[in-house]
């Protein structure tokens, strides 16, 4: 349904909070809208229609978008026409839906993470007269495939190849508002990468909560992760192929003899760890101990001598006392990750953790969180050492207009800044590192390929 011609195309403005899922399901957001012949906006005052895509990992993450969506009261009093709709992870939440009814009454449409892909008939019900829309099913239901996609990060493109979560750790809200893991079928995944290859995409980064337990809920024992990357790889064209994110418990030899057996897997791993104590890692759930983790790492490295390997660190976890996280930055130490996504705890209502006792004061958090920024950001000061004059092959994602300059990773997921007198995003190129700094290098293009 076209709503409007071209030169008075109606306007979307999403805002995305949270993880790359939340990113690619504000691409699918879009993907509906634009369907319907609206038109992305960068300015929420021009829109037509503003959605709120939120998250409910961390408390800030709701705290923010529950002050923008409160910002907004104004800009609807002066337009009445303005829809606005809020869905994600929040809305999903026992309860939630109606709260956000009665703190913001203005909202037009709550919808939750089981019903994006019925988003456009919630905006036809809008447009066609009804005052206030609220959908949010309980339980999921079966993967749908065919949700149109606009896609906003050329040359990568997300690609889910799970949905929802079993893990059940117990800290995290994710299991509780995403439903069952839900795996798509193999040959659907791979035809859409096969047309974003098409399409022109240079690199695609298939996206799950656990994507090592990928077809598990599928009868058939070809439909597991190994197999699916070893799938994509086989594609005809020039790309990359990374993944987010694994779970240590299920990250696998087959997976590992995969990832090294095909050029086109970029040499980097995000194997979330979240601490190093065995008495932290228990209580989280985690299923897997220090020395698996350990273990893993060293046999991804037997395979792959240069494979660089990220995490995620959760400090302040209830009960985490100074020798627990003791043993957390001696871990980090021992791995020497490439990088490091530090949190602190969030209490979330619901989970287990949120009424354990030993909740941590939040000072104490901080300087633990402090000790390990400063430690990682050493780790990588050192690894950026051996880039010096050192010419890399990099992806150029995108020109920093800050930095005036060009920018891309390498296979390792290493970000390089570079300039280069024509426009070269979406193209692999080689880069020689000139300067290094922390984490990001600063290099010149030494020939084009
Ligand atoms: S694996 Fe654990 S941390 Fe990750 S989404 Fe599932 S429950 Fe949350």
């Amino acid at each position: 349904m076209i709503l409007t011609m071209s030169s008075n195309l109606k306007k979307y403005f999403i805002i995305t909070y949270g993880c790359q899922m939340n990113l690619h399901e504000s691409e699918k957001i879009a993907g509906i809208l634009s369907s319907m012949g609206y038109q992305s906006t960068n300015n929420e005052n021009d829109a037509d229609v503003i959605v709120f895509n939120t998250c409910c990992i961390r408390e800030n993450a709701e705290d923010r978008a529950e002050g923008n969506i409160g910002a907004l009261k104004k800009l609807k009093r002066t337009n009445k026409d303005l829809i606005i709709a809020v869905g994600g992870c929040m809305t999903q939440q026992k309860g939630q839906a109606e709260e956000l009814k009665s703190k913001f009454p203005f909202i037009d449409i709550i919808f939750g993470t089981h019903n994006l892909e019925d988003f456009k008939s919630l905006f036809l019900q809008k447009i066609s007269g009804k005052k206030k829309i609220i959908a949010v099913e309980e339980k999921e239901g079966p993967v749908k495939e065919g949700t149109p996609t606009t896609r906003t990060s050329f040359p990568n493109a997300w690609v889910n190849i799970t949905y929802g979560c079993n893990n059940f750790c117990t800290y995290c809200i994710v299991p509780y508002v995403r439903g069952r893991e839900r795996s798509r079928k193999m040959q659907d995944v791979i035809n859409e990468c096969k047309q974003l290859i098409k399409d022109g995409y240079k690199e695609i980064t298939l996206l799950g909560q656990n994507v090592n337990s990928y077809g598990n809920d599928i009868d058939d024992e070809n439909t597991n992760f190994a197999n699916l990357i070893t799938e994509i790889s086989k594609l005809d064209g020039n790309f990359r192929l990374r993944f987010m994110t694994n779970h240590p418990k299920d990250f696998n030899l087959p997976l590992i003899k995969a990832i090294s057996s095909s050029s086109k897997v970029c040499k980097s791993v995000h194997l979330p760890v979240q601490a190093g104590s065995n008495r932290i890692l228990k209580l989280m759930n985690r299923r897997y101990t220090r020395e698996d983790y350990l273990e893993k790492v060293k046999t991804l490295r037997e395979y792959i001598p240069d494979i660089a390997i990220t995490t995620d660190i959760m400090v302040g976890f209830p009960t985490e006392t100074e020798e627990d996280f003791n043993d957390t930055v001696d871990l980090v130490n021992r791995v020497g990750f490439s990088g490091a996504f530090t949190f602190i705890y969030s209490r979330r209502s619901g989970t287990p953790a949120a009424t354990m006792d030993g909740q941590i004061d939040e000072e104490v958090s901080k300087k633990r969180i402090m000790k390990l920024i400063d430690l990682q950001n050493s780790i990588n000061r050192e690894q950026s050492k051996e880039y010096l004059n050192k010419t890399i092959e990099i992806l150029c994602e995108g020109y920093d207009e800050k930095k005036g300059a060009y920018l891309g990773r390498d296979t390792y997921g290493r970000m390089a800044y570079f300039t280069s007198p024509v426009d070269i995003v979406g193209q692999f190129v080689s880069v020689k590192i000139i300067k290094t700094g922390g984490i990001s290098l600063i290099g010149e293009i030494v020939n084009d390929k």
